[in-house]
């Protein structure tokens, strides 16, 4: 496929909504893109075989990207298991299923970095996958994703088709989930700490011990990273999509004080669990394609605290 992608083609963003698929559709209108489609959960469901079939008869999308997920933190995977793993089965082999049939040229599956083992040496390369045993707080939305990971390989052997995969680190950025119950830590942060300025507390409470380290990317610098795959990445690996950086969580919650504004103090509860200790992506493969990331975390979240406060009373979750 090569460099050139059709920028009049019709482009479905599965997921639109969401924060990634949001970010992904504003910026293919920006970068060119004509005739980018989405729909709403409402309007399709794509846990519906029949729905999703009928959907790409109509529609006959050139390029997919899929970024519909059910998607959650730490507590919403360990609570909601089999949601986690029957939804996005259902949801990638609708998907993928209905773009092979229909001729969809370039598919761009997208995951997570969670589907590395456990203790995958770090920064975790991309053939770490399926060489230890996963964490258990998220694993069952792992298995999905790495089926969809798998989809998309035998898809190309057996159908010759050049869809791809990338597994995204820790995302954040406008459109996020600010439900403190299932959302991901970065959000929830910036919603703990503000409500504690709010109401002048002297402390707030982050989960687990503080140590475990997480890398945080930008939605806006992921959604180029999407332009750039559909473009010039063809090979049957994922490909991670990081930062290359992380941070504790410790570091992380003295950020958002620090941006939101609190000077009170950090309480640890350790009855929370911390999940994997680490999981930091090798992005050595995307930067040789020419991205890299280019929003600094204290950046990002000012930004998406900005963000916070002006769309607070309709936020997901508030
Ligand atoms: P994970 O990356 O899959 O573990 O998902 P999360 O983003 O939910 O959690 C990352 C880390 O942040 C874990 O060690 C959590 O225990 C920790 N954490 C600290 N405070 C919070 C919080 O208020 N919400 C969430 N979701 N995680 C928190």
């Amino acid at each position: 496929m090569g460099e050139g992608l059709d920028r009049s083609a019709r482009t479905y963003v599965a997921g639109h909504r969401g924060l990634v698929g949001g970010a992904v559709f504003r910026h293919l209108q920006s970068d060119g893109f004509t005739d980018v489609v989405g729909r709403t959960s409402k309007e399709l469901d794509l846990r519906d075989r029949a729905a999703v079939d009928a959907f790409f008869d109509e529609q006959r999308p050139a390029y997919v990207v899929l970024a519909a997920a059910k998607v959650g933190g730490i507590l919403a995977n360990d609570t909601y298991p089999a949601d986690f793993l029957s939804d996005n089965v259902r949801i990638q082999v609708n998907v993928l299923d209905a773009a092979a049939r229909t001729g969809v040229q370039k598919v761009l599956f997208l995951g997570s970095s969670c589907i590395y083992p456990k203790f995958a040496p770090q920064p975790i390369r991309e053939d770490s996958l399926l060489t230890g045993v996963l964490e258990p707080t998220n694993d069952a939305y792992a298995i999905a994703k790495i089926a969809g990971v798998l989809q998309v390989q035998a898809l190309r052997r057996q159908h010759g088709l050049p869809y791809v995969s990338a597994m995204p680190t820790n995302l954040y950025g406008p459109g996020d989930n600010f439900d403190l119950k299932g959302s991901h830590v970065l959000p929830a942060l910036i919603r703990k700490v503000h409500e504690a300025k709010l109401r002048g507390d002297r402390e707030y409470v982050v989960w687990g011990t503080g140590t475990p380290r997480r890398e945080f990317l930008h939605v806006e610098d992921l959604a180029r990273a999407t332009v750039a795959l559909l473009e010039r990445y063809d090979d049957p690996a994922p490909i991670n999509v990081g930062v290359g950086e992380d941070v504790t969580i410790r570091e992380l919650a003295e950020t958002v004080a620090d941006v939101v504004g609190f000077d009170g103090e950090i309480v640890f509860d350790t009855s929370k669990p911390d999940g994997t200790p680490r999981k930091l992506l090798d992005v050595s493969r995307i930067h040789a394609l020419g991205w890299k990331a280019e929003i600094a975390l204290r950046d990002g979240i000012a930004s998406t605290y900005q963000w916070f406060l002006e769309h607070h009373a309709d936020a997901r979750g508030l």
